[in-house]
């Protein structure tokens, strides 16, 4: 019977990922998944003759280009292909949202709906970069061991500071 470092069971988008590293790292690793296809719920299948898609997450917004480029990504033909329109949401039978085009094609749909909201889109847009900024730097930081004393606990004070500011402008979207 074959011998492993690592079992990961699951073979979605994360379970591959970390699969690639740990390999990369020279572990041997086994991925154990129950479907016949990998990939979990950000995997392309024909869900129609002739019509491949992925079935549940469409946008590649979580996606690490960190993680493209240490895979090799690009090169093994991953390309990218921009919606013309992001987003469609109806609203009710007369009224309906078409996000995305651009920010004047967005606030032009806006506006149909609220004058108001169309203004303040670009501030609201700006100040939820600022927090994703934040978020995308925290998500690819490696949290301090709890055992680690004072400097894991000077750590741990400094990524939580990395949060007062977006935190502050969120609640300033959230009021305004
Ligand atoms: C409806 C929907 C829309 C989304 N849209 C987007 C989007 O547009 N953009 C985006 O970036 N993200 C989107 N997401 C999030 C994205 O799909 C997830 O972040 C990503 O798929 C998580 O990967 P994962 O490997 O953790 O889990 P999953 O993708 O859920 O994979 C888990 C895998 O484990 C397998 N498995 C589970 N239990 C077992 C077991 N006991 N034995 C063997 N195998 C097992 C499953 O079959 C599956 O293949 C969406 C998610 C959903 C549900």
């Amino acid at each position: 019977m074959a011998k492993y470092d690592t079992a990961i069971i699951g073979g979605g988008h994360n379970g591959l990922v970390c699969a690639f590293y740990l390999a990369k790292a020279g572990r041997r690793v086994v991925v154990l998944e129950r479907r016949s296809v990998v990939g979990g719920a950000a995997v392309t299948e024909e869900f129609h003759p002739g019509f491949r898609n992925s079935l549940a997450s469409y946008t590649v917004s979580l996606l690490n280009p960190q993680v493209i480029r240490d895979m090799g990504l690009k090169e093994r033909g991953l390309r990218f292909i921009k919606r013309p329109v992001a987003n469609f949401l109806p609203i009710d039978q007369d009224h309906y949202l078409k996000v995305g085009g651009g920010l004047e094609r967005t606030q032009a749909a806006f506006a149909q709906l609220s004058e108001h909201d169309a203004r303040r889109l670009p501030e609201y847009y700006r100040r939820i970069d600022a927090v994703a900024d934040v978020l995308r730097q925290l998500a690819e930081t490696r949290p301090p061991k709890i055992s680690g004393g004072l400097s894991a606990l000077l750590k741990l004070a400094w990524q939580g500071a990395m949060f007062l500011e977006p935190i502050s402008r969120f609640r300033t979207i959230c009021t305004t």
